[in-house]
């Protein structure tokens, strides 16, 4: 506890700090009042089917708009919201939030059974309450359990194994999917993937961004295919910025694609009119 407090008393001292420390209780001040002024929206990032190009689901990213710090990306604000407990009701918010706008978006005409992937954080996926909070927002917005993803990385799975893999069954219980998030970039056995009840690996950005001109980033990308496949799960690569990945990912059996080559994250109107128009190009509808 004394080494604790010295760390944080030398952390508060060291002069060129000080500034940080200003910045992270501004935001951490800010983060606070987030919640209560509706600052918060969530955007949907497409995700197709690699062989098909079809649309099959898409990603929840939430999205901070403060008046006093403009838009503050997730990078800079989910570690904070982390450390301070305000990730529960945040996120909490955004599994909320993300089933009543999926509901919406089929009363509008969505396509029926399009997934939506949602990300988890550490402090979710240890509290007791999570499971009891995913079965009411299922029930309140009529979302279908099969077609809610849960992202989670690895480190959610190696904090704390056993715990972690308690609630991994109970939310496999549910019916919802589990997937792996930044697959390839945490620091972890494997013996998990065969302990865990997971559906899916989505590789990370950064070995599909150097695929292309790197040979061991496209060693990675197709090991993790493989791996995946030989285990019964589906793969998915993120950050697939240009067609040439794209085709490259296809021709090795990726399932699934995400990336700013398809679509940026959207807000919710505009992502709704980009899935309609994908469906009434007409090369998509000869294959109905
Ligand atoms: P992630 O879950 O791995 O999400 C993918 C991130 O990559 C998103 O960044 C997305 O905008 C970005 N991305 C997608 N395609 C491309 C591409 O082709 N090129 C490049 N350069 N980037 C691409 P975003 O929205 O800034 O989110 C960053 C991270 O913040 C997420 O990474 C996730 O870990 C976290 N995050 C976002 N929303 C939530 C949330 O609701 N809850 C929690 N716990 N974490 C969230
Ligand atoms: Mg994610
Ligand atoms: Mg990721
Ligand atoms: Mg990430």
């Amino acid at each position: 506890e004394a080494k604790a407090a010295g760390r944080d008393m030398a952390r508060f001292f060291s002069p060129e700090t000080d500034e940080r420390v200003l910045a992270r209780q501004t935001m951490e001040g800010q983060l606070r009042q987030a919640l209560a002024n509706n600052e918060f929206s969530l955007s949907f990032q497409p995700r197709l089917n690699a062989r098909t190009r079809r649309v099959q689901g898409a990603e929840a990213l939430l999205r901070w708009s403060n008046p006093v710090l403009g838009q503050v990306p997730p990078a800079h604000f989910i570690h904070l919201a982390e450390e301070t407990g305000l990730i529960k009701p945040i996120g909490l918010w955004v599994l909320q939030q993300a089933c009543a706008q999926w509901m919406l978006f089929q009363k509008q005409g969505l396509p029926e059974g399009l997934e939506l992937s949602v990300n988890l954080s550490v402090a979710q996926l240890s509290d007791p309450e999570l499971v009891e909070q995913l079965q009411d927002i299922l029930r309140a917005t009529g979302m279908p359990p099969h077609l809610l993803e849960l992202e989670l990385t690895e480190s959610h799975l190696m904090d704390n194994p056993a715990g972690a893999q308690a609630q991994v069954t109970a939310l496999k219980g549910l019916g919802l999917q589990i997937a792996i998030d930044d697959f390839g970039t945490g620091y972890s056995s494997l013996a998990y993937l065969k302990r865990f009840e997971i559906d899916k690996l989505k590789v990370d950005q950064s070995f599909v961004q150097g695929m292309l001109d790197d040979t061991a980033d496209a060693a990675i990308v197709h090991a993790v295919i493989a791996l995946g496949h030989t285990l019964g799960l589906k793969v998915v690569a993120e950050g697939v910025e240009n067609l040439p990945t794209a085709q490259t990912l296809a021709a090795l059996g990726c399932d699934e694609l995400q990336g700013f080559c398809f679509s940026r994250p959207l807000p919710a109107e505009q992502f709704q009119e980009w899935v309609l128009a994908q469906d009434d190009k007409p090369e998509k509808r000869r294959h109905r």
